[in-house]
């Protein structure tokens, strides 16, 4: 997978409630969270279901 252009431009929803992200191209990495705090409860929630 190219981590440098593949997944941008099109559109990205949140792991975590599934609203959809506008990307900002060529600017750092693809967002898959709609906010900071929903990766976290992502994560969380992977965690607690044995994933990590
Ligand atoms: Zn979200």
């Amino acid at each position: 997978m190219d981590y440098t252009k593949g997944a941008k431009g099109q559109a990205v929803q949140c792991l975590h409630c599934g609203t959809e992200i506008p990307q900002v191209p060529g600017v750092g990495r693809v967002r898959r969270y709609c906010r900071p705090s929903h990766g976290l409860a992502w994560r969380t929630r992977m965690r607690s279901a044995g994933w990590l």
